[in-house]
């Protein structure tokens, strides 16, 4: 069975001579038409087509358009919108299904994979922008929904993070993108890589350049992100492609975040934390409880309710270990001195700390007890960890400390960074002397617990490298 759809009015006859040699010739060579799974397509109507002789009356002669290798072929907006809300329709069917999982770690991972608007990649690109709308707006609609389902489940404070959750993740979004955001430039990607191909196929007929969507893809394109025309130009020597447009297009509402979405000092601050390094790689973790990699229900959607500055309490709470008031974003909870959190996330970066300089060889000691008193003659805590012949030859009295941004009145100054430098001169002021006066150097290793790191806990790189140079694997 071979099915073919031919479409050009020009060559309504040559269509006609070549399916009569196909069907009186190709049987001798193995090729067997099935006319009537056979359809012939022209854009616009041409009257020779349905003259006695030029067709078999049994072939489909489609007027709406037909589907080429899995993409609408036809001028009629409406013929691709139908086809777009069908794989829309389908697409939301899945999420449906997905919500059973109740886990919100694998469906978020499924969601950015393999089962969101990745899943409409294809029909983006081979649809023009202005047939995707109303189905854009309808996905879109639901993916919110399902979102905000997965961040706040049915409490409040879902409205203005939704704009910021379907951005990238090193925009400091979720990475579910919206059929809006990835229709801005999936067609035009595709333009651009396929118009060498389509040039080649049909010489000066149709190349997309000259092709009036193609033209609105490129306009609205530009627009959105203030280039100007000359800016694109499909004929470059290297095309742009999906990647390259969509970072063009998401770094433009990267520098717009802080107008658009009018976010208070406490919401840039944590946005800032997002989109540095790592922070929110649990969220690429595949949940195997084995390896503590799963992470419960009611702790996942805490931390990004917390990251994404959704509060989590009513106004008039206490804190349960200090009876302290405990403000609506839950910042006390994560720093209280009389909770053992705090203590115990400490000692787990020492012990890791530790650890490293164990596997990578070099000596050290944790929790160092070196006898020096404070200037009121009382003993001075030990070193966190003590690394021996470290800097310049000198022992090092490593101190490990974790701020957060949001924590006492001393560091109210949000932007990033502030509170680790803080802490920094804090500890620096209070044990340097003394460390210098017994013959060892003195560093600080902080970490926010936002993710952030200070300078000197690039100490762990170091041992890192050693680590890897020593052929050790951990
Ligand atoms: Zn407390």
């Amino acid at each position: 069975m071979v099915s073919r759809r031919w479409y050009h009015r020009m060559y309504t006859m040559e269509v006609s001579k070549a399916l009569k040699i196909i069907q009186s010739d190709g049987p001798s060579r193995g090729l067997h038409l099935n006319v009537t799974k056979t359809k012939i397509f022209w854009p616009s109507f041409d009257p020779r087509r349905e003259a006695a002789g030029v067709f078999p009356p049994n072939i489909g002669k489609p007027s709406a358009g037909v589907k080429l290798l899995g993409g609408p072929v036809s001028l009629g907006l409406q013929y691709c919108s139908v086809m777009v809300h069908s794989r829309v329709g389908k697409t939301l069917q899945l999420m449906d299904k997905m919500k059973q999982l109740q886990d919100l770690q694998s469906e978020l991972l499924l969601l950015r994979n393999c089962s969101g608007v990745s899943r409409l990649y294809f029909t983006l690109r081979i649809t023009t922008p202005s047939a995707i709308q109303t189905a854009a707006a309808h996905f879109d609609k639901h993916l919110l929904q399902y979102l905000r389902q997965i961040v706040v489940g049915d409490e409040a404070g879902f409205g203005l993070i939704q704009h910021l959750v379907t951005l990238p993740l090193k925009v400091g979004g979720l990475g579910i993108h919206t059929m809006s955001n990835t229709g801005q430039f999936c067609f035009l990607a595709s333009c651009a890589q396929t118009q060498h191909l389509q040039t080649t196929i049909l010489k000066q007929l149709s190349v997309p350049v000259s092709s009036l969507m193609y033209q609105q893809a490129v306009q609205t394109y530009n627009q959105v992100c203030g280039l100007s025309d000359t800016n694109f130009s499909i004929n470059d020597a290297a095309p742009r492609y999906m990647k390259s447009l969509a970072v063009i297009y998401f770094g433009v509402v990267k520098e717009k975040i802080a107008t658009d979405f009018s976010l208070s000092d406490r919401d840039l601050t944590l946005w800032h934390y997002n989109i540095i390094s790592h922070p929110m790689d649990f969220l690429k973790a595949i949940p195997i409880s084995g390896l503590n990699q799963a992470i419960v229900l009611k702790q996942f959607r805490s931390v990004l309710s917390y990251r994404f500055g959704i509060p989590l309490f009513g106004k008039d709470n206490t804190c349960s270990s200090c009876n302290r008031h405990m403000e609506v974003f839950r910042d006390h909870a994560l720093h209280c001195a009389s909770d053992i959190r705090p203590k115990l996330r400490h000692n787990l970066v020492r012990n890791v700390l530790a650890d490293m300089c164990y596997k990578a060889g070099v000596a050290a000691r944790k929790e160092a007890v070196l006898g020096f008193l404070s200037d009121n003659a009382t003993s001075l805590r030990p070193a966190d960890i003590l690394v021996y012949t470290w800097e310049d030859g000198k022992d090092v009295c490593m101190d490990i400390i974790g701020v957060s941004p949001f924590t006492s009145a001393s560091t109210r100054d949000l932007s990033s960074g502030h509170a680790i430098s803080a802490a920094i001169a804090c500890k620096r002021t209070k044990y340097l002397d003394k460390c210098l006066s017994h013959g060892y150097s003195f560093g600080v290793l902080a970490f926010s617990i936002m993710g952030a790191l200070g300078e000197q806990t690039l100490f762990s790189a170091e041992i890192k490298k050693l680590s890897s140079q020593s052929g050790c694997k951990s």
